[in-house]
């Protein structure tokens, strides 16, 4: 699953327009989404007709076994890969009716990504790392700076802006992602089991940041989790197993 990893935060094409009317229209639609691997050994289906729709603001919480197909959930539904069958609406858009670079352009605008590493680059600073989704461009502006500024603030990292990621705790470094993940103000945030590195304070205190995060950029947020504490938390739950997502109420 690293390839797909990379593949996010390295195929950047044009700069994104934020989207100021990001809590307005924001639904996600999908409708029978299947997903097969081929490889050498045969055909694996993982997601078997996954039907699910929210609305910006939502959250939902996404837990299941190990292999149930989690993460490929998820990274079809950021564009990462492409699904068998089905489809996903993000705003109206058929995402993917796009070619690749049209796709790699809407996932950089559209969708923030939260994973259980970090990813921080090592040499940037923590404000840098923030600006990494917008770099794709002639460069960031003023308003960018401003904005990630706000976005560590918010998590509590004002002191922090110059720190290279070596010089954070795991907590602290996780809270840079979650803003990251934020600049571009995305219509949908995913997180993959985002505190499964954390211990019960810090994992607390990222679930509490992508919840009211995700709810003041208006953003769908879908967050895979093992912690049953994370899920309760969650306005919306479901369950994926055997690659049949099931509501639970
Ligand atoms: P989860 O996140 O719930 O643990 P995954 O979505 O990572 O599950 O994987 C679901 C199944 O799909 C697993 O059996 C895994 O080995 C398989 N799988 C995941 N990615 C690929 C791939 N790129 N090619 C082939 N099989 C894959
Ligand atoms: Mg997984």
């Amino acid at each position: 699953m690293a390839i797909p990893v990379l593949l996010f935060f390295l195929t950047s094409t044009s700069r994104p327009e934020r989207n100021e009317m990001s809590n307005v229209e924001s639904d996600l639609i999908v409708t029978d989404l299947c997903k097969e691997y081929v490889t050498a050994a045969g055909s694996l289906t993982v997601l078997k007709g996954v039907n699910l729709t929210l609305h910006g603001g939502d959250a939902l919480a996404v837990t299941g076994p190990s292999g149930s197909g989690k993460s490929s959930l998820l990274f079809v539904l950021g564009g990462l890969e492409r699904p068998s069958q089905g489809s996903v609406r993000l705003r109206g858009r058929d995402v993917f009716a796009a070619n690749e670079t049209e796709l790699a352009a809407w996932r950089q605008q559209s969708v923030g990504f939260v994973f259980q590493e970090h990813h921080l680059l090592p040499q940037c600073t923590v404000l840098e790392n923030v600006l990494i989704p917008r770099l794709a461009g002639p460069g960031t502006t003023a308003e960018d700076v401003t904005r990630a500024t706000k976005l560590l603030d918010r998590v509590g990292l004002q002191q922090r802006i110059e720190h290279r990621p070596a010089q954070l705790s795991g907590g602290e470094r996780q809270r840079v992602a979650v803003c990251r993940a934020l600049i571009n103000q995305p219509a949908l945030l995913l997180a993959d089991e985002p505190t499964g590195n954390l211990d019960r304070e810090n994992a607390d205190s990222i679930g509490s940041l992508l919840l009211e995060l995700s709810r003041d950029v208006g953003s769908v947020l879908i967050c895979v989790t093992h912690s049953a504490d994370l899920a309760a938390r969650f306005p919306r739950r479901a369950e994926l197993r055997d690659g049949v997502l099931t509501p639970i109420t």
